[in-house]
């Protein structure tokens, strides 16, 4: 049933069609190691020259982004760290958008060696929600944390298949549970999910999906074909790649890419994103919606992690990948997952990161159990932040940043094309601003401790008063929407 499953899944002539005129896809090795070489040791000018160009917004060339992965010049990582907050400023203001990820299930047909989902891993629980069970998850999520945005994790089996994963997207939007003040609900849920194909893409835009996010996990041709085994659907390189293409073409055109850090050299990984989203610039006019840069998390009974790997990221190297994709692509959205500790994602979120997850448990029903407990044969791998979302929204507010719980934007079809041009403008910054400061209010009303409030209203004024004074005629509108919220309208 499963080799019956992957070979419907996967349609060559769905390969084909995208490869470049020579057969080959967009990602050659020998061209990026070459190009990291080439700029192994850039000069500082050129260095400043860069960081210019990326502070007018405009997406950096492989030799530009190469240069910036070769710095080591503390002075000059000061001046790249600066550029990273004023671009993430610009664009996005000091708004951050909170997330939740939702685990559907653990069975999968692929055999990744870093991932305890495995399937030759015995030592795993192995499971799919029902639907009375996501509704159980949702009503923790969205009635008593407060989240409005998922990411919903689907292994790649045929019990997770496309019709299962519509089911379930349509079950999440439905449900709806009383606050304390207003409703909780989710607005926006994004799939990470097998590549699938472009029929298949079609049937999850008309459920309404968010974000379609597909994780390369590594762009180096031969790690990639050791670390997924060849007689796996994830053994297919291309069909992987060209997933976005896919989605593009079904109409999806809000999607993720990521690369899982830790497999191969991390300056390689961030050559292969940038490539991938010029790549999407190049053929649909817009890059993706986000970009992800896991690294490589303990798992239960997973062989291809190794302590001793000459590609283990330490946490200085991954402040300087996160650095070099602030600059390379500016306006694209950061996700940041708490996957990494609390001190580090407290101090790379102001590098430029736009999201990041909260309250975040990753077994099989862990919200509805309110399991706090981590346990390796039932999650995929192990976080390194489990803190709420109250205690972020509280973090994030000491350092001066707004939660913002808006999903409009979408709901307006700023999606694709047009929210990356008013991305790149720089008016999404102050557009967004009057929905972020509203949603914020609900979600205290609603949602957030004592504590958190008290630190959170002097921002809220702070923002209020910026309204006032850079735009009068919205500061009106702000107002008599602020006030209704107050008494208990909600978005
Ligand atoms: N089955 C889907 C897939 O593999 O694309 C979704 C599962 S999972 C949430 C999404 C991502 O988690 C994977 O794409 C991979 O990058 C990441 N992941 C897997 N094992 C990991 C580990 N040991 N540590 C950190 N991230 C891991
Ligand atoms: Fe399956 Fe994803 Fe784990 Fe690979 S990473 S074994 S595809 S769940």
């Amino acid at each position: 049933r499963v080799k019956e499953w992957v070979d419907q899944v996967i349609r060559p002539e769905e390969i084909s069609r995208y490869l470049e005129s020579d057969g080959n896809d967009f990602i050659r090795d020998t061209e990026i190691e070459q190009t990291l070489r080439e700029n192994a040791s850039p000069d500082p000018a050129y260095i400043r020259d860069i960081i210019a160009k990326s502070k007018s917004l405009e997406t950096l060339l492989p030799r530009e982004t190469a240069a910036l992965l070769n710095v080591t010049d503390p002075e000059l990582i000061e001046e790249m760290k600066e550029a990273a907050m004023a671009i993430k400023r610009h664009v996005y203001d000091n708004r951050v958008v909170t997330f939740a990820p939702l685990y559907m299930s653990s069975t999968c047909v692929n055999n990744c060696t870093y991932c305890s989902f495995r399937e030759e891993n015995a030592d795993t629980v192995r499971r799919v929600l029902r639907l009375d069970e996501v509704e159980r998850e949702i009503q923790t999520l969205a009635g008593e944390i407060g989240h409005k945005r998922l990411i919903v994790v689907y292994g790649e089996h045929p019990d997770s298949d496309v019709s299962y994963i519509a089911e379930t997207v349509k079950a999440i939007y439905g449900a709806k549970y009383p606050t304390r003040k207003g409703y909780g609900q989710i607005r926006r849920v994004n799939i990470n999910a097998a590549p699938l194909s472009i029929a298949d893409l079609s049937t999850l835009k008309d459920v309404g999906i968010g974000t379609y996010q597909v994780f390369q996990e590594t762009y180096h041709h031969e790690t990639y074909a050791r670390v997924h085994p060849a007689n796996t659907l994830k053994g297919n390189y291309a069909w992987r790649l060209y997933a976005m293409d896919r989605a593009m073409e079904a109409g999806i055109d809000d999607v993720g890419i990521g690369a899982l850090f830790g497999l191969y050299n991390w300056k390689f990984e961030v050559m292969g994103l940038l490539a991938h989203t010029r790549h999407l610039e190049d053929r649909y006019g817009v890059g993706p919606h986000t970009i992800s840069f896991p690294r490589l998390e303990p798992a239960n009974n997973a062989p291809g992690i190794a302590e001793s790997s000459p590609y283990h990221v330490t946490d200085h190297e991954f402040v300087r990948a996160v650095l070099a994709l602030r600059l390379s692509v500016p306006y694209t959205g950061m996700i940041l997952t708490a996957r990494e500790d609390a001190a580090l994602r407290d101090a790379v979120i102001p590098l430029g990161i736009t999201q990041t997850d909260a309250s975040t448990r990753i077994g099989l029903g862990a919200y509805a159990q309110k399991d706090t407990a981590q346990e390796a044969h039932r999650q995929q791998f192990i976080l390194g932040d489990t803190r709420s979302l109250d205690e972020v929204v509280r973090a994030l507010a000491k350092q001066g940043m707004i939660t913002s719980f808006c999903t409009a934007g979408y709901r307006c079809g700023r999606t694709g094309e047009k929210i990356m041009d008013a991305l790149k403008s720089g008016h999404e910054g102050q557009f967004c601003k009057l929905n972020a400061i509203i949603t914020y209010r609900e979600w205290l009303d609603d949602f957030g401790s004592e504590e958190t409030r008290r630190i959170a209203e002097p921002i809220i004024k702070e923002e209020i008063r910026e309204v006032k004074r850079k735009n009068p005629a919205m500061y009106k509108a702000l107002i008599s929407y602020y006030e209704k919220t107050k008494e208990g309208a909600r978005d």
